[in-house]
């Protein structure tokens, strides 16, 4: 405990090896990680919100490693390794939490998934090559000769209409983001982790080797190492990383009778994202047509995309299908300029592990082993 007056030592709460900010999905599983690598740890998680709110329980559920174009877009942009590397991480990611969780625990459903591509697409006319030379690349990732494969006659056994080809991937399933953070949030707890809800980290300073950390609640804490996982919340705290925000909105339609698709489904580099749930459809996206307006950390979402969503359904559902949307909801992602996940020290006992740039469910089981060594290393 640093050297504090009498009052300022009684409203201390207990030193902490580690503080953790943030209870999403990349907190509690470094949490859990940290815990199961040195049990003997003191960790407290705070999370200002009564539930975590941000991106991890807001999520569409795709427990997937990328769709075709998107894969082939970030081998353009960050270079086939990378965008291996992140195939990897994700398949992995999925690996584990399989293994964590009893399959009913979390709504897993092994269902498959698509992507859906028209024929403006710019890889259009060497589809077929790019697809092979996917699944080349990705077979010593996955196990598989081939990952995706052209199931175009599917199309409208599915229900679906203008689209020109459909990629299927019989590796890709859903689950329930909001049962996946319960269960995880227990089995943090059963490790011997504390969450403190409600309580926002508003600054920090370094004192004697050790970290004072102030909250908007006037609860100070201490402790040795800080690690922020708060993803799209961190430009405030720690601007110097340039973590840009970016909405996310979600609507649900009303049960649809004679539904037909089952799966998951992407479009459009994975700007549009979709799949039955309980026969309704849970359709994600469009940010793509209001870039600058998306920016934003408001959760209230907005009627242009809630509007562009539901062209989106009305152009390529069966026509004979009668819905209307019931839900809407809008989470925030965290996104780096490079568009890979950053991990570091940011100064002496402070750490980041943030922005899985819209893929944390599978990435962020992985990224939590490396933040679990990193900070370890300078323990
Ligand atoms: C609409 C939408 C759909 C998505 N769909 C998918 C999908 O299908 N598959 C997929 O893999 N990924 C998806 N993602 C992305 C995925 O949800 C995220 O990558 C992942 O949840 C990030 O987890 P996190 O813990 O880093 O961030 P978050 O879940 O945002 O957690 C950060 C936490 O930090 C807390 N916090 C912030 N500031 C402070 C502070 N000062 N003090 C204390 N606490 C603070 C916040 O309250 C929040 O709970 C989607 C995201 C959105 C928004």
């Amino acid at each position: 405990m640093p050297n504090l007056s009498i009052w300022e030592k009684e409203t201390w709460y207990s030193h902490q090896d580690i503080l953790i900010v943030g209870a999403g999905l990349m907190g509690l599983w470094s949490a859990l990680e940290l815990k199961q690598r040195k049990p003997s740890l003191q960790i407290t998680i705070i999370e200002r919100n009564t539930t975590p709110l941000g991106a991890s329980t807001r999520n569409a559920g795709f427990a997937c490693f990328g769709s075709p174009t998107e894969l082939i877009h970030n081998a353009d942009t960050i270079g086939t390794d990378a965008m291996l590397q992140i195939v990897a991480q994700r398949h992995k990611g999925i690996e584990k939490i399989k293994a964590h969780f009893p399959q009913a625990a979390i709504g897993f459903d092994p269902c498959g998934g698509y992507e859906c591509i028209n024929n403006d697409y710019k890889g259009w006319n060497n589809l077929n090559d790019q697809i092979s030379w996917l699944n080349r690349s990705l077979q010593s990732v996955t196990g598989k000769e081939q990952s995706f494969t052209r199931s175009d006659e599917k199309l409208s056994q599915l229900g679906l209409r203008g689209f020109d080809a459909l990629i299927e991937n019989v590796s890709e399933a859903s689950l329930h983001s909001g049962r996946l953070v319960q269960s995880l949030t227990q089995k943090v707890l059963a490790a011997g982790v504390t969450i403190l809800y409600g309580m926002e980290i508003e600054s920090w300073e370094k004192k004697n080797h050790q970290i004072l950390i102030f909250t908007k609640q006037e609860q100070r804490l201490s402790a040795t190492q800080l690690l922020f996982c708060t993803n799209a919340f961190t430009h405030t705290l720690l601007p110097e990383l340039h973590i840009t925000p970016g909405r996310g909105q979600v609507v649900v339609t009303t049960p649809i009778e004679g539904l037909a698709m089952k799966g998951t489904f992407h479009f459009d580099e994975g700007f549009y994202y979709w799949r039955n749930l309980g026969n309704r459809i849970l359709l994600g996206g469009a940010r793509n047509r209001a870039f600058e307006e998306e920016e934003t950390l408001d959760l209230s979402g907005s009627d242009k995309i809630k509007e562009a969503l539901m062209m989106f359904l009305q152009a390529h559902l069966d026509p004979s299908y009668q819905f209307r949307i019931e839900h809407h909801w809008s989470g925030i992602m965290g996104f780096t300029d490079d568009k890979r996940p950053f991990l570091g020290r940011v100064s002496e006992g402070v750490f980041a592990s943030i922005a899985c740039n819209g893929m944390g469910v599978a990435l962020t089981p992985v990224i939590a082993e490396d933040a679990a060594g990193l900070l370890l290393s300078y323990f």
